[in-house]
């Protein structure tokens, strides 16, 4: 569970998060959506300590994020992250990028790290892909890889920023229905995306966000149907 009050970050006199209220249940799938420069990227951040918060408090499940005495990296473990640009390492085989973090945070040995490997590569349609260098891949499955990679962490939820994209239009189907799968199976997921019909499918909760504040929530019905406030309105005009 993520449980965010009035959460505010400046980057100097740019105030870029004006106060954020959200709270994410375990097991919730919350979409968040908006225009460019809004905030998204900098709120996700802020939730894994990437960003430091201006102001407000931040708690995960039950770690609080603002209190120094917080082993940040104990809560990183438990919430992945995954990004528009994989960052995966080239110089390691697939199935190695799957087993790095459990093998050096000492989390799983060898053995354990290439069974759980195997079977997540099996999870995002990649079980050919262990020994193939992540060169030789398409954007679509190297995105599907750098999930595996987080899920090899066993996280608690995993946040998502515009994991699609950089991709080819026809990628963009393989990696939605990888994140289709996990909320199904109950991940707590925060998605930032412009992938309008996955925010309809699978969202249990839509956020949009403008300006810095998060400006109108609801369930999809609620966001794409009957939009209360004029600037989801206008901002369902453009892209919808
Ligand atoms: P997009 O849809 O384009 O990804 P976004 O909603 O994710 O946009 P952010 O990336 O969070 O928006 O950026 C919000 C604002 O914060 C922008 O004005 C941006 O210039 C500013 N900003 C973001 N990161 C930094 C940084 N590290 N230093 C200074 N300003 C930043
Ligand atoms: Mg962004």
């Amino acid at each position: 569970k993520i449980e965010v009050k009035q959460l505010k970050k400046s980057y100097g006199s740019n105030q870029v998060l004006k106060g954020i209220d959200l709270t994410v249940q375990d097991n919730e799938v919350v979409v968040m959506i908006g225009p460019s420069g809004s905030g998204k990227s900098t709120f996700l951040r802020t939730l894994n300590k990437l960003e430091e918060p201006t102001s407000g408090s931040i708690v995960v499940d039950g770690h609080d994020l603002v209190d120094p005495k917080t082993d940040i990296n104990h809560v990183r473990e438990k919430i992945g992250m995954v990004f528009q640009h994989f960052n995966l390492f080239n110089n390691l085989t697939v199935g190695e990028n799957v087993m790095l973090a459990p093998t050096e945070l000492n989390k799983m040995n060898k053995e354990e790290a290439e069974f759980t490997a195997k079977e997540l590569l099996k999870e995002v349609g990649l079980e050919d892909k262990f020994d193939a260098k992540p060169a030789s891949l398409s954007g679509g499955q190297k995105q599907r890889v750098a999930i595996a990679r987080t899920l090899a962490m066993k996280p608690d939820m995993i946040l998502f920023d515009e994991p699609t994209s950089a991709l080819d239009p026809e990628m963009v189907g393989d990696v939605l229905a990888v994140m289709k799968a996990l909320a199904k199976e109950g991940m707590t997921m925060i998605v930032v995306t412009h992938e309008m019909g996955f925010a309809k499918e699978v969202a249990d909760r839509v956020v949009f966000m403008a300006d810095g504040y998060i400006m109108e929530e609801g369930t999809p019905e609620q966001i794409f149907g009957n939009p209360q406030n004029s600037r989801t309105q206008e901002f369902l005009d453009k892209v919808l």
